[in-house]
């Protein structure tokens, strides 16, 4: 082998270790951001906000619609008090999973669990 092939196989080498290095620490950052449980929260069909469940607090969602309570509790949502007669979204309790969202029909609102991929180590 000579001492062009040998370079030509080094600059190669470095590039595939370039290549491999950038994919990696890009498979990092978007495996932490996935790690944020949060919910997204939409009126009358429009995502008005993202919200994390990571950190609990309580809130309002106030709109021409009605009016809601929001509680975060846990990594769970709930809604705990609402405008709306029927009072169907309250009795819906705390959802913490991406499979049923939290819905308030008469006050057309609807708030969808997102990023709960982890779900299954945090449970076991
Ligand atoms: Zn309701």
């Amino acid at each position: 082998m000579n001492d062009k092939k040998l370079s030509n196989l080094f600059w190669i080498f470095t590039f595939l270790i370039i290549i491999l290095l950038s994919a990696f620490v890009y498979f990092i950052i978007q495996g932490k951001s996935q790690q944020g449980k949060a919910v997204e929260i939409y009126v009358n069909g429009e995502l008005i906000d993202t919200v994390s469940l990571e950190k609990d607090r309580t809130f309002f969602i106030n709109n021409e619609f009605g009016k809601n309570e929001i509680r975060i509790k846990n990594q769970k949502i709930s809604i705990i008090s609402a405008s709306c007669e029927n009072k169907v979204c309250i009795s819906q309790g705390e959802v913490h999973t991406s499979t049923a969202p939290l819905v308030c029909v008469p006050n057309k609102l609807v708030i969808q669990v997102i990023n709960d991929e982890t779900d299954v180590d945090l449970t076991v």
